[in-house]
């Protein structure tokens, strides 16, 4: 007999005979205890933003809350889901940098924390649509500052970027309070990047985005009741790479927040994250379907593939690297052989997995794409062969709950509309 992966005391293939696969399953105790433990760990003047663009189920969204975390929003369907979830409106932000008026309006009525701004054309908007409605509107500077911190999978920084306004240009715009009567300049926003796994890059870069704010403040002369230092902190996924040390980090990022905190009593101090929040605690289920040789290689087609787990094909890298992946059934027998796992799409790229050790795959098993809680689905192209969204299941304490449902063929055809053409009549 062969031992099976247990989530929160469920069986895998309980979960997976009962969901169906493709499916996502998520580690209650796993993704409360991330927070927890950074809220324990983390100075208490920094608050943590959930980042909804990295998953936007508000099941997930209300365990972060419930265990500490805010909400950092995107779009009115973010912003209902953070509300529904249970968070207040001062314990949001909104940010992106192309909000449409309708979005702007929402957060005006809504009356949350703040919005991040992102460009000059939307200072002006904001303004305009806050004196329609009299009042004055709570607004964070995006900045895009001219320095960049290595050791971030995706630099934002130093380059010429449609986020967030340069800052040369702001610390230049010396009327920027008095021409926006209708604005009240609270504070500033930086996004360093996304996938930092160096606690080095992570205070350097807090480190300087309280001084810049500090500078920009003085030079604009608005007040800092909000100062957010960005995050992306990240979690290792591939071959070489190390997940952050929490310990480490917070015993040199605090020091730095309470230095600041200390000069600055009365100002929020904001840390955005997503991937670090969710990533662990979700798994992407696949069934294997087929198994095949193929010029000598092992491949296993599975149900489900990229179309729900694009990240998996190797984020931001030309060589595809692997994501963690196993056999979910069997996890005590020894990985004897290479296989590709392969998902249902009819592409050569709808590869989960290129050199994965496993042992020996049988139709019927279940394969498993670990660390996979942010950016799945929602950052996948799941409308691709029109298969749609897998089912989404959070588990806890030998319970299961579905949190996000299978789409059917149905869902999906009912968005669209048959309309035929007259087809001419043929001549003679
Ligand atoms: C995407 C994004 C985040 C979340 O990034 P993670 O790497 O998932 O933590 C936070 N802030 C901004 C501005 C973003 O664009």
């Amino acid at each position: 007999m062969s031992t099976e992966l247990e989530i929160e005391g469920v069986g895998i293939t309980e979960l997976a005979d009962r969901y169906g696969t493709p499916l996502f399953v998520y580690d209650g105790g796993e993704l409360a205890g991330r927070m927890s433990r950074l809220r324990r760990e983390l100075h208490d003047s920094m608050e943590v933003f959930f980042s909804l663009k990295s998953n936007p189920n508000v099941s997930i969204l209300a365990v972060l809350h419930d265990n500490g975390a805010r909400a950092e929003v995107s779009s009115l369907a973010e912003l209902r889901t953070a509300r529904r979830g249970g968070v207040e409106p001062n314990d949001i932000i909104f940010l992106g940098p192309g909000k449409s008026q309708a979005e702007l309006e929402a957060c005006l009525d809504e009356d949350i924390a703040a919005i991040v701004c992102e460009s000059f054309g939307e200072l002006a908007l904001i303004d305009r649509l806050a004196a329609a409605r009299g009042v004055r509107a709570r607004v964070a500077l995006r900045v895009n500052p001219s320095f960049a911190v290595k050791g971030s999978g995706l630099t934002m920084g130093g380059k010429p970027r449609q986020f967030g306004m340069d800052e040369e240009q702001l610390f230049a715009a010396e009327d920027l309070v008095s021409r926006h009567a209708n604005v009240r300049i609270m504070g500033v926003q930086v996004y360093m990047g996304t996938r930092i796994l160096s606690e080095e890059s992570v205070v350097e870069n807090t480190t300087r985005i309280f001084a810049l704010a500090e500078q920009l403040s003085a030079r604009l002369g608005f007040g800092l009741d909000l100062v957010d230092v960005g995050g992306g902190l990240g979690v290792a996924y591939f071959d070489g790479e190390r997940d952050l040390d929490l310990d480490l980090l917070t015993s040199r990022l605090n020091p730095v927040i309470d230095e600041f905190a200390t000069r600055h009593p009365d100002t929020r101090l904001v840390m955005e994250l997503g991937r670090y929040l969710t990533a662990m605690s979700g798994t992407y289920v696949v069934r294997v379907r087929y198994v095949k040789t193929s010029l000598g290689q092992n491949f296993a087609v599975a149900d489900g593939g990229t179309n729900h787990h694009m990240a998996a094909v190797g984020i931001g890298s030309y060589v595809k690297r692997d994501f963690p992946m196993r056999l979910l059934n069997r996890i005590d027998e020894p990985a004897t052989e290479t296989w590709q796992i392969t998902g249902p799409l009819c592409t050569p790229n709808d590869v989960l997995g290129k050199k994965i050790p496993l042992p020996p795959v049988r139709p019927g098993d279940l394969i498993g794409v670990e660390r996979s809680g942010a950016y799945g689905p929602s950052a996948s192209p799941v409308l691709f062969l029109s298969h749609g969204y897998p089912a989404e299941v959070l588990v806890h304490d030998g319970q299961s709950y579905v949190i996000s449902e299978r789409d059917q063929p149905e869902d999906l055809l009912r968005r669209q509309h048959l309309h035929r053409l007259p087809v001419p009549a043929v001549e003679g």
